[in-house]
């Protein structure tokens, strides 16, 4: 059995508050999906784990995608008639339009308003915006800000490439007894906005490392790409590592106070979606579980019907359902450690079931086993673990017929999955159980 350790409360304490301080220290990179931000992203991240960065030239086809060339910027702002600086890159790089054209002009305010991004219904907001496929400058600021703009002569000034170069992106694998593989992904393509997507990246760079270096039964694959673009880039060019993947999750949003929702997959009967919906369920905060459509993130790509991998999504509160998402609001208020605590003990929990829902066969079948001659019944009990104990070994022996996993046992039984996997563990000792891969042979 994998014996995968989980953090104490006081471990995902001081995980909450290391993963809130590199968000503090990615927040101020202006990623995209290509560039040197993505490329700055994961060389932070290879603090926690050290990430394989990949290149893949401009041009190349992925599937019908072809790559697109390579963004960066150095520096952008509008300054107004007096030449003071009313707008700029450096203070918060949302208030340039992602993948903005080069631009050094002066203009008047009404032709400056047709490159103007504001969000009318939230007005004190800096809203994200991006353009990847049409060609086009712009910047973004808040509705009152623009509706404040006196009529005069602006200056414009974005110092940015478009140019041939490569999408980036960061993978980091982790081999164990298995071939078999749990799939963890995340995007990293956004710029200053904590929630989505960097709340998303330093669990998965967490989990990674925290796998690590542990005697895991499942090969673990982490993927830091940018979001449609990344995933699609990597299933074109993985196609053959794909029928190793048994398990499968999207992650970001989970750093802020909201309820966890569970997106199943397009098979939406696989075992990644059982486990998630019994972590879930025993979990004693509220939660949704929304079945798969084609919208959202990676899982679009993931459980495109060509593919149709197992692979499921944990977030917090769905994107477009919270106010701050895509907007300046997003930021290192709205993201907390304790938050991001929260995330990691769900997860650790749920890969502690992928490690251990094994089948077992019963040696023993005929009638219950005497227990006591193994030393398998506490005559003189009462606590409650122990007696937990005690119901899990005859839940364990009675269902080990070689159909039910020990998932199933936990979930008829009511009893938390760690006694189940205790006492499993102790009737394998004992000899009384066999696991059915094993005793197929
Ligand atoms: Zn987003």
């Amino acid at each position: 059995m994998s014996k995968y350790y989980l953090n104490d409360e006081a471990g995902l304490s001081k995980a909450g508050n290391k993963l809130y301080q590199l968000i503090n220290d990615l927040y101020p990179i202006c990623r995209s999906i290509t560039g040197k931000g993505v490329r700055q992203t994961l060389d932070i991240l290879s603090e926690l784990i050290p990430l394989n960065k990949i290149e893949v030239p401009s041009g190349t086809k992925a599937f019908d995608w072809e790559l697109p060339d390579e963004w960066n910027i150095r520096d952008a702002w509008i300054k107004n008639s007096k030449g003071e600086k009313i707008l700029d890159f450096n203070v918060l790089n949302l208030h340039v339009l992602n993948y903005s054209t080069p631009v050094n002009e002066t203009i008047q305010l009404e032709e400056l308003k047709k490159h103007l991004f504001t969000l009318p219904e939230q007005p004190n907001l800096v809203p994200y915006r991006t353009s990847y496929h049409s060609r086009q400058w712009g910047f973004c600021m808040s509705h009152n800000q623009m509706m404040k703009l006196p009529e005069e002569e602006y200056s414009v000034y974005i110092d940015s490439t478009i140019k041939p170069g490569s999408l980036t992106y960061g993978e980091y694998f982790i081999e164990g007894e298995l071939k078999d593989e749990v799939l963890i992904t995340c995007h990293v393509c956004h710029p200053s906005l904590c929630n989505d997507n960097l709340s998303g990246n330093v669990i998965a760079a967490y989990l990674a490392q925290h796998l690590s270096g542990q005697q895991l039964k499942y090969s673990y694959r982490f993927l830091f790409i940018p979001g449609t673009i990344g995933s699609i880039t990597w299933l074109s060019q993985n196609e053959d590592k794909l029928d190793k993947i048994k398990h499968g999750l999207v992650l970001n949003l989970l750093g802020d106070s909201s309820n966890f929702y569970y997106k199943r997959s397009r098979r939406e009967n696989t075992e990644i979606d059982h486990i998630m919906e019994f972590i879930l369920d025993q979990d004693k905060r509220e939660n949704t579980i929304l079945d798969y459509s084609p919208w959202g993130y990676d899982e679009r790509q993931f459980c495109s019907p060509g593919i149709n991998l197992p692979v499921g999504r944990l977030s917090r509160k769905p994107h477009s359902e919270f106010p701050e998402y895509h907007t300046s609001a997003d930021n290192l208020d709205f993201v907390q450690p304790e938050y991001l605590a929260e995330s990691i003990g769900l997860l650790q929990k749920a890969i502690f079931v992928i490690e251990n829902n094994d089948i077992y066969i019963n040696q023993n079948p005929k009638c219950e086993p005497q227990l006591g001659k193994r030393g398998l019944y506490k005559s003189v009990g009462g606590q409650r673990d122990q007696k937990d104990f005690q119901i899990a070994i005859l839940w364990i022996l009675n269902y080990s017929d070689g159909k039910y996993s020990l998932l199933d046992i936990a979930k008829k039984s009511g009893l938390n999955f760690q006694v189940i996997v205790t006492a499993a563990d102790e009737l394998l000792k004992a000899g009384l159980l066999k696991n059915k891969i094993a005793q197929d042979g």
